[in-house]
């Protein structure tokens, strides 16, 4: 793939808008605001073939999407205050904004994020500094100038951004966006530069977002999130003018559209087909979007591959963990999701039973094999990887267990089913389910 090339390509284009901060286009405007939902700036391409990888400014040349392992990106936040106080977002708030691009990039089931396709993409604060020291992954500034998005600050306080994506929240362009990228990665302009980065407005960051409805659900990091991995607007070229592949946004499962859409206009029609409101890339509210489509996610794995190569590290599904109840069972046991290189508690709540003794069984799912009491082998190679301690007598309201999840990455995906089996002097009796994933 003549990459070099293409960059170059890419930088002439890039040249005209050269953008460090915020793009103000007016069409960006939410209605009735002097706000704007998003800063990124357009970029208009001329379709070159013979130059452009499979994802350029330019075209996309998907390839079917196949399942990929999956990328995990180191995030470090820079969470920018002024000296007021403003701005000085919580940890938690900060962990709830990863918590939502894990589950609107992995189409998490049972979340607000369910129903996109999973771009097998997640994100964690990063553990380790560029000098491989321990870290929670956020950073904390008090500066009323950069809280004012003034000033190149990045260039002091980046992280190698080959390597982290970088966050920076503050009042975003002076508080005139929710948030931007200052080029697609594929612009050339910022790329491995220490002005690749994402600006989020702090008062729309995270879930619940200080500034409220509607744009609190932390959606404006997963749109612009998904500009710096090579995403342009739905509407991007309104409805087209050729092939799907090389005009509009460039990708062909998203409907074309004629301009952007506010709200959530659900029915809208613009250029013959129903608008794709409910794509993270349009301009509609929080609770309006739900989906990224495959071939987006083909062409963010495609930007991740050809202009972001160091930033994902491998690594295995989130852990999960699904209650399921059987007929007849006590709905009493329950167990967090199991996260490799962690010990994880399991209970049984015996509350008004009479069952005082139990054990838990891990067990593929389905079972193939019968196991003996106590301890369960699930590895594929017969070694054994959980065994569920048997928990002594005992006359309290809950049975708790302990379990050690080796920090194995072949184990990453495993899925596994759990059963306590509660006992008594004159029977058994057995507590619904739990389905488990093994992640990270
Ligand atoms: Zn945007």
């Amino acid at each position: 793939m003549p990459l070099f090339a293409s960059r170059l390509a890419a930088v002439v284009v890039a040249s005209l808008c050269a953008a460090q901060g915020p793009v103000f286009e007016p069409e960006s405007l939410i209605p009735g605001t002097s706000m704007h939902r998003c800063g990124t700036p357009t970029h208009f391409g001329t379709f070159n073939p013979a130059d452009a990888p499979d994802c350029s400014l330019n075209n996309t040349n998907p390839a079917p999407w196949a399942p990929v392992s999956v990328l995990r990106i180191p995030v470090v936040v820079h969470v920018i205050s002024n000296t007021g106080g403003t701005g000085n977002l919580s940890d938690t708030l900060v962990q709830s904004q990863i918590t939502v691009l894990n589950e609107d990039f992995r189409a998490i089931a049972a979340t607000p994020g369910a129903g996109g396709f999973d771009t097998k993409v997640e994100f964690f604060l990063a553990t380790t500094d560029p000098l491989g020291n321990p870290t929670n992954g956020i950073r904390r500034y008090t500066n009323t100038t950069w809280f004012n998005d003034s000033g190149s600050y990045w260039t002091s306080i980046a992280w190698d951004t080959a390597r982290y994506l970088n966050i920076y929240t503050n009042s975003a362009g002076g508080g005139g966006t929710l948030g931007y990228v200052p080029d697609l990665p594929q612009g050339g302009a910022v790329l491995n530069t220490t002005a690749d980065r994402v600006v989020i407005l702090y008062s729309a960051f995270g879930r619940p977002a200080l500034g409220g409805a509607p744009y609190n659900q932390g959606r404006t990091c997963t749109h612009e999130v998904g500009h710096f991995l090579g995403l342009f607007h739905t509407f991007q070229g309104g409805c087209g003018t050729a092939s799907c592949y090389t005009t509009g946004d460039r990708v062909c499962d998203t409907p074309p559209e004629q301009t952007q859409r506010f709200g959530c206009p659900v029915g809208a029609v613009s250029c013959s087909t129903p608008d794709p409101i409910r794509n993270y890339m349009d301009y509609t509210d929080d609770t309006c979007m739900t989906n990224f489509t495959a071939e987006q996610a083909a062409r963010i794995r495609c930007t991740l591959a050809n202009y972001r190569p160091n930033l994902g590290v491998p690594g295995g599904p989130i852990a999960a963990a699904t209650v399921r109840n059987g007929a007849g069972n006590y709905n009493i046991y329950t167990s967090p999701p199991p996260v490799l290189g962690t010990t994880i508690q399991s209970q049984a709540n015996v509350t008004g039973l009479t069952y005082t003794l139990a054990s838990v069984y891990w067990y593929l799912s389905p079972a193939t094999t019968p196991f003996p009491p106590y301890t369960v082998l699930v590895d594929l190679n017969s070694t054994l990887v959980y065994q569920s301690p048997f928990v002594a007598p005992f006359f309290g309201i809950l049975m708790l267990w302990s379990t050690s999840i080796p920090n194995d990455p072949f184990l990453a995906g495993l899925t596994v089913s759990t059963q306590a089996v509660l006992i008594n002097g004159s029977g058994f009796g057995l507590t619904n389910a739990v389905d488990m994933t093994l992640g990270n």
